[in-house]
């Protein structure tokens, strides 16, 4: 929370040690929050102090910062605590190319922190101002989605930005897309309408709008903006694994790219069912956006994405980026109609989670595992948790990142199905938890 684990003097250690040499030069961002701009400025002066270049790009959607990093920079920090409430903030690091930085970058600098020299009086940075980086990145994403098609739907569309980092960029990226716009909460103001996590709670009076104003679809962004999540002209959300079935078929068959496409061990039968029937193949990563790039360098995929609304595009910038995310779920409409008629052609869902507290996860994920292996027949993943993937089903049992307890989540073909496999799941965490 900002005042207690997170303050200026933690700004400004972090901004001193982070500059690895004299003249590096360090993008810093913000997203929207009323500590965003006394946290900035205790960073840049850190990274000043300690003979760093620091080039303020403001408040901007974090894929807008990281392109910014790639271009104008050799590292980069945004100070953002992305979907959580108002009252918290936190900093973001990039690498060399504007990449999330890596475990072992993250702490060197957590090593740092408390130990930062700073530089003598004639050694000392300076402080510049980045000026077309939104600019730079609506280019960007405009260019790897069909604004001509767009254009000619010339589609309404509501764009909720929760007064968060998208208000700078996506009201203007859609209306250059073709779009006629209604943009809500689009004031950067640091003071929040609504909950910031773009879920269904939030998004209520977004929801009544887009039916008032009779939008053909709704985008709603998160608070750094990098997530999307889009409404049908009901003000339904589509539901995270239907979004990102959609978008999934639409990069691989709109642009008419066959080739890999990375999800998470998350991911359920409809994200596999439309990366397979598109011609594409999907991989599976750890979940966390910074596993996704990962694989997707490692790959050459075409397309990466997490159900909770993150994606990243090849051609975009290495982190996911909700303003391209939001445009290609108008590029959707435009090419395929009505989404909510979109989403009731995909098959149904037969999906199953639930949660069993345990002392000690990581030993009881540990004796759980080879059980799972052992019970079902199939393709493994093992590097988070267990996941099989098997004929029209799969099941994942893996510990929860912050609670102590392990989760089952289970999906199947139909409801008998999906008993069966759950059953047997939870018979070998319990035996072994
Ligand atoms: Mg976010």
């Amino acid at each position: 929370m900002v005042g207690r684990e997170v303050t200026p003097e933690l700004a400004f250690r972090l901004g001193a040690c982070f500059v690895k040499k004299r003249g590096e030069r360090i993008v810093v961002g913000r997203d929207s929050r009323s500590s965003g701009e006394m946290l900035e400025s205790a960073l840049v002066s850190g990274i000043i102090s300690s003979g760093g270049v620091a080039r303020r790009v403001g408040i901007a959607p974090l894929p807008a910062v990281s392109l910014a990093v790639r271009d104008y920079g050799d590292a980069g920090v945004m100070v953002t605590a992305s979907h959580n409430p108002p009252e918290y903030n936190g900093f973001k690091l990039f690498g060399d190319g504007g990449g999330e930085a890596g475990k072992a970058e993250e702490e060197r600098v957590e090593r740092g922190i408390g130990a930062a020299k700073l530089a003598s009086w004639d050694a000392l940075g300076r402080d510049e101002r980045l000026h077309s980086v939104v600019r730079d990145h609506i280019d960007l994403a405009l260019s790897l989605v069909d604004v001509g098609l767009i254009k000619g739907k010339n589609p309404r569309v509501l764009v909720d930005c929760g007064n968060g980092a998208a208000s700078v960029e996506m009201p203007f990226a859609l209306r250059e897309a073709g779009c006629r716009v209604v943009a809500v909460n689009a004031e950067p103001s640091g003071l929040f309408s609504r909950g910031l996590e773009p879920c269904a709670e939030n998004l209520c009076d977004a929801s009544a709008m887009v039916r008032a104003v009779g939008a053909d679809l709704g985008i709603a962004h998160d608070g750094d903006a990098d997530r999307a999540v889009a409404l049908d002209e009901n003000g339904r959300l589509l539901g995270l694994d239907a979004q990102l079935a959609l978008v999934c078929g639409e990069v691989l068959s709109g642009g008419k790219r066959k080739g890999t496409v990375v999800s998470t061990v998350e991911a359920g039968l409809l994200v596999r069912d439309a990366v397979e029937s598109a011609g594409g193949k999907l991989a599976v990563a750890r979940v966390g956006s910074s596993f996704v790039a990962r694989e997707m360098a490692r790959l050459s995929a075409v397309f990466g994405g997490e159900p909770c609304g993150e994606y990243i595009f090849r051609g975009g910038v290495p982190v996911p980026d909700g303003i391209l995310s939001g445009l290609k779920l108008v590029e959707l409409f435009c090419r395929r109609g009505k989404l909510s008629g979109q989403v009731s052609r995909l098959k149904p869902v037969f999906m199953r989670r639930a949660k069993y507290p345990v002392k000690d996860k990581a030993g009881a994920m540990k004796r759980i595992a080879p059980g799972i292996e052992k019970e079902f027949s199939g393709k493994v993943f093992a590097e988070d948790g267990i996941r099989v993937d098997f004929s029209g089903g799969w099941v994942l049992v893996r510990a929860s990142g912050t609670e102590p307890i392990i989760r089952i989540t289970a999906e199947a073909a139909s409801e008998k199905k999906l008993e069966e496999v759950f059953s047997r799941a939870e018979k070998v965490v319990k035996k072994f938890a």
